[in-house]
């Protein structure tokens, strides 16, 4: 541990794949901005996707730095791609971390909850280093998941599609059997990480979730930061976020720029989707009758049956100019902050969940797996800024997709949101004044603002007592 008087020193240990590690990036480089000395802890391979971003923050003076943790035999972790899931296995960095902690002592390490032998590897080093958790989800999904485990509504239904009210909540919150997680691993994954932790960091912004954020801080010690995706605030980091986009920025801002104000869907299923062809083609269907404006991010490789179909849509849209795919990794914040964006459609990840609303845009919402079905629930039933796609079953990262939704179900819900109607309209200005509120969160005297700071005070406050 440093001087009484140096800076904070704050390690953050993101785990792998764009979900994750996105975020605890714009974490780190956040506390940075706020004075705090961030180290980024990482692997070579990893720490290709975000080093510019660091070298830029560097170079504007702030003190974010990358650690890299050797491996033997220039071993690196078992994902592709961004394709981590919470079972990657990231147990070999954990010689390599307990020598580093043990070097540099730093005051506080954030870490992601999915690293699941983590809390055990620091705690037991004794160093008296604070241990903060990042757990990628909201309050509100938190608190939803937690009384559902307590009280067990889902218990009480005769059918997974029996709707049950989840016990406990500040709103009446409807769910199906159907929509929650068939393994507790990421339930067990957390449950490790808090035991014994010091507090754990939230990316997301009181005035956005005011009465979660209470019920969540009455269970745990928290901090509570976001949206840490608007500290990405010239072009060049929103355009390289996560990873160098599969389109450049001149090609896709000049499309964005012909069209009208709030006019274009933009449709993205986050860092690792998997739709099954037919539903690729369900969806295609249904966006071309809905004759809307739209940029879809196709992600998923497409060699089957309908591959030409998928082809020939692709010139066709091209052609009319009503659709740009983007087969790759989208510039996503670039994209939603454009004024012609006026509907997100999303698989309602925590983190597109969150750059929809602090870009102001509205959303149709297309849950799959993990925590997202809770974040529907905030999009559609608490905020009301969402026309809910249908999709009603959650899916395993390791099953095989299905088709959940028919084209018609998609025409009706972009319809819904983007046809001009009152319905839509209504979402859009809601939206926008979340979306203010989110970037007034974060500047100097808002509510995340005051968050960060107050744990980079407190952490100042404990070093001295250590000493
Ligand atoms: N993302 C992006 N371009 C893409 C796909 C995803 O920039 O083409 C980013 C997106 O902005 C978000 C993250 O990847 O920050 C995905 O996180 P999310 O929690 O939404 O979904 P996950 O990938 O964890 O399912």
């Amino acid at each position: 541990m440093e001087s009484i008087s140096s800076p904070v020193e704050m390690f953050f240990f993101p785990f792998v794949g764009g979900g994750h590690q996105i975020p605890m990036v714009d974490m780190a480089r956040m506390f940075a901005a706020h004075g705090a000395k961030s180290v980024i802890i990482s692997t070579p391979k990893h720490a290709l996707s975000f080093r510019e971003s660091i070298h830029r923050d560097q170079q504007s003076g702030r003190p974010v730095f990358i650690e890299i943790l050797l491996l033997p035999d220039n071993i690196d972790i078992a994902d592709s791609d961004m394709s981590a899931t919470p079972v990657t296995d990231t147990s070999m960095l954990q010689e390599p971390l307990k020598k580093l902690l043990l070097q540099r002592k730093p005051d506080c390490i954030v870490h992601d909850m999915f690293h699941h032998w983590a809390a055990d590897a620091i705690d037991n080093l004794e160093l008296n280093v604070a241990r903060v958790v990042f757990n990628g989800n909201g309050c509100f999904a938190s608190c939803a998941r937690e009384n559902i485990s307590k009280f067990k509504p889902q218990e009480k239904v005769d059918s997974k599609y029996e709707p049950f009210v989840v016990p406990g909540l500040p709103d009446r919150i409807e769910m199906t059997r159907s929509q929650l997680p068939v393994t507790r691993i990421v339930q067990d994954n957390m449950r490790k990480s808090k035991e014994n932790c010091y507090g754990m960091v939230v990316n997301s912004f009181y005035e956005l979730e005011p009465a979660y954020v209470e019920q969540f801080k009455k269970g745990n010690r928290a901090w509570i930061v976001g949206p840490v995706s608007l500290y990405n605030r010239n072009i060049a980091d929103k355009a390289e976020r996560g990873k160098k986009a599969a389109i450049d920025e001149q090609t896709i801002l000049s499309w964005l720029h012909s069209k009208p104000p709030n006019s274009v869907l933009y449709i993205s299923f986050g860092s690792s989707p998997r739709f099954a062809p037919q539903q690729i083609l369900e969806l295609a269907h249904g966006l071309q009758a809905s004759n809307q404006p739209f940029i879809w991010v196709i992600r998923n490789v497409f060699n089957g049956e309908g591959a030409e179909f998928l082809t020939e849509f692709e010139e066709k849209m091209r052609e009319s100019k009503q659709g740009l795919i983007i087969n790759g990794w989208a510039p996503q914040l670039l994209i939603l902050e454009h004024g012609s964006v006026g509907g997100f459609m999303t698989h309602c990840g925590w983190n597109s969940t969150l750059e929809g609303v602090s870009c102001g845009v509205p959303m149709i919402t297309w849950p799959i797996s993990a925590e997202q079905f809770y974040n529907e629930k905030l999009v559609t039933d608490v905020l009301k800024i969402g026309v809910r796609m249908g999709s009603l079953d959650w899916l395993r990262w390791n099953m095989e997709p299905r088709v959940s939704v028919g084209r018609d179900m998609v025409e009706v819900a972009v319809k819904r949101l983007m046809g001009g109607g009152e319905e839509g309209g209504e979402m859009r200005n809601k939206a926008r004044v979340i979306g203010e509120m989110a970037k007034k969160a974060v500047e100097g005297g808002g509510s995340s603002y005051k968050e960060a700071i107050a744990l980079i005070n407190e952490l100042k406050d404990r070093r001295r007592i250590i000493e």
